[in-house]
């Protein structure tokens, strides 16, 4: 069996692989759709005796008469190599037997305790295992042997009853059938062939095996039997010699007595030319092929289902992101990396890639002017205003051709009002783009991954804003003052003819201060005021967007990148201190990847052999 044992070692080891992952349960059940082997025969046939040999252990009660009455649930477990050998029942939890003579013992004593000590048999089965490096993930049954007649001590309905036990355990289909049958009786009156072909009639797991032939009659022999002329099944049959009761008496060991197996088919002359299919290891090699083949039709199955779930695992494991660099250098690397890619998703933003750069025009094209409306410099215009503006700006000294002085202070008063739209302008545009760095930051997908340097990043960004947002609104502030600091001189040298009305010189100085002159000089005002507002609603834009947008775009993080350049490891490695949930599930990922992918190795390894 020891191909077998590695085939299984192989999937066993793939197979807690997968049992790593909660979802995979397909495996156990790889196992217990694995065959289980059942002896079927009439009593005394040599079942027990088969069952042992396929084992290669002794330790299960035989004898004459009905040994067997209770079926007895044989599981075989792989254990580690070099773990020890021990049995343990079911109905004896947490007992481990080393001793398999005491196995023995406990079987008949179990069997006794469920039918007392009479001749008469139960139903319910008995489950033992058996942990060992030595075998195979293997069920085992054997089963009370058929018979005719109830004897002394036994019910009528005995005879029935035995049948539709065994019935019951091998009408399965995926049982593999021990059918035994003793070569010193007539193959017609075989209770193993009559009941497996009853489940099983084309003979596709049911194996003949042909026992005792060395107790046959002097001049008789199984040659027909073995050959398959006297009934065919789809295996050859097998046959073996067991130990007599004499051997068991004198406690004759599993290797002598496979050696007088040998032997015996060897140099017996009717069976020399069969000897090399004889006996019961070539019975255990055989079932050993058989169950190698089932294993290997899973394989398929557990090959797609470790592919696709290292499929999912890798793709879970794209999601998190990289592991971090361990070298100063690759972390420097890595943050710059991740700058950039923030960095890249902010300018989609303003380009109109990503949503919310449209706003940013909104601002000016809706806003700012709507603010300049509100203004309202005809209020700020009003005669009375205008009178004492310019009474104020004359002095002790009214003027003489043209309230300069005054003209000059209502303008700049009007003009400096549009300082207020042009700092909200300034703001409004800030706050938008405070808005995309915030988007960006959370589109970043690696910044996710350290909330440290996300921190960072964001701070560094919206200082950046800060600053820009200063420079922004000196430069707006200055067009402005720049409106107040000096005049259009053109367009007042464009209105002498009004001068000449409004203010003639011929006029009486005290005529100077009359309702029409001074509206005069309000509508002058008005529309030197709103000339330059219309200039200064297509300066400010561009202004901000110089010292704002434009800038954003071209260095956010550059204030940050200078600084990182001085910065200390441990502040950097801080900095790519990753959520500790994050780096907990990728590790789980990634050791979990590594079992998946060595057992698709090995399962791999399994499939390609022969
Ligand atoms: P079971 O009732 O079918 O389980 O049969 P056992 O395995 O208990 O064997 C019944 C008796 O037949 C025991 O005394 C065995 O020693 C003996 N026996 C079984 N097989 C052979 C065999 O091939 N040759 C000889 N000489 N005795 C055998
Ligand atoms: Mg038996």
């Amino acid at each position: 069996m020891d191909n077998l044992i590695s085939l299984v070692n192989k999937i066993q080891r793939a197979c807690t692989a997968l049992g790593d992952h909660g979802e995979a349960s397909a495996l156990p059940t790889l196992w217990d759709s694995l065959p289980a082997i059942a002896v079927v025969g009439g009593q005394s046939s040599g079942k027990s005796s088969v069952l042992e040999s396929v084992v290669g252990k002794d330790f299960l009660p035989r004898g004459s008469g009905i040994v067997t009455r209770r079926p007895l649930v044989l599981q075989l477990h792989k254990i580690e190599e070099g773990g020890r050998e021990y049995a343990e029942f079911l109905h004896l939890p947490r007992k481990r037997f080393t001793d398999f003579a005491a196995v023995r013992k406990e079987i008949q004593d179990e069997t006794d305790r469920e039918t007392g000590r009479t001749k008469q048999i139960s139903s319910v089965p008995i489950h033992l295992s058996i942990y060992s490096p030595n075998v195979v993930n293997l069920t085992l049954i054997d089963l009370p042997g058929l018979t005719k007649v109830a004897v002394e001590g036994q019910p009528d309905s005995i005879v029935q009853d035995i049948e539709n036990m065994v019935r019951s355990y091998i009408e399965k289909p995926n049982c593999i059938i021990l059918a035994i049958t003793p070569a010193n009786q007539d193959l017609a009156t075989s209770d193993a062939i009559k009941i497996s072909r009853e489940v099983d009639p084309t003979g596709e797991r049911t194996f003949g095996v042909l026992t005792k032939i060395d107790l046959m009659d002097k001049g008789t022999d199984a040659v027909d039997m073995l050959e398959g002329r006297a009934y065919r099944l789809k295996y050859p049959w097998v046959g073996v010699v067991n130990r007599s009761q004499a051997d068991i008496n004198k406690n004759v060991d599993m290797i002598a007595a496979r050696r007088r197996e040998r032997e015996y088919f060897s140099s017996t002359p009717e069976y020399k030319h069969l000897a090399h299919r004889m006996g019961s290891e070539h019975l255990a090699k055989m079932l050993s092929k058989q169950l190698e083949a089932v294993i290997k039709s899973k394989i398929p199955g557990i090959q797609s289902l470790i592919s696709k779930t290292i499929a999912e695992l890798e793709a879970e494991l794209s999601r998190l992101g990289k592991p971090i660099a361990a070298d100063e250098g690759g972390k420097l690397y890595s943050i710059m990396e991740i700058c950039r890619s923030f960095d890249q998703i902010f300018k989609e933003h303003l380009d109109g890639v990503r949503p919310g750069g449209d706003k940013i025009y909104n601002v000016f094209d809706n806003q700012l002017p709507a603010a300049l409306k509100r203004l309202q410099f005809d209020k700020q215009l009003s005669m009375e205003n205008i009178r004492k503006r310019i009474t104020e700006a004359d002095g002790y000294q009214p003027h003489l051709i043209a309230p300069e002085q005054g003209y000059r202070h209502l303008i700049e008063s009007s003009l400096t009002t549009v300082r207020g739209p042009a700092e909200a302008s300034v703001d409004a545009v800030h706050s938008l783009l405070k808005d995309l760095v915030h988007k960006a930051i959370s589109e970043t997908l690696d910044l996710k991954q350290y909330p440290g340097l996300r921190v960072e990043v964001g701070n560094a960004a919206i200082d950046s804003l800060e600053k820009m947002r200063e420079e922004s609104k000196k430069a707006a502030l200055q067009l402005v003052d720049m409106e107040c600091g000096y005049l259009t001189v053109d367009f007042f040298r464009k209105i002498p003819q009004d001068v000449d009305k409004g203010g003639n010189p011929t006029h009486s100085i005290f005529d100077r201060y009359n309702d029409s002159y001074l509206r005069r000089i309000g509508t002058n005002v008005l529309s030197y005021v709103n000339m330059v507002c219309a200039s200064l609603q297509h300066s400010i834009p561009k202004s901000i967007v110089y010292c704002q947008v434009r800038e954003a775009k071209r260095g956010l993080l550059d204030h940050f990148f200078t600084e990182l350049g001085k910065i200390e490891p441990k502040r950097l490695s801080s900095l790519l201190n990753e959520d500790p949930a994050i780096m907990e599930r990728r590790s789980a990922l990634a050791k979990r990847l590594e079992l998946y992918r060595s057992a698709q190795a090995e399962i791999d390894a399994v499939a390609w052999s022969k």
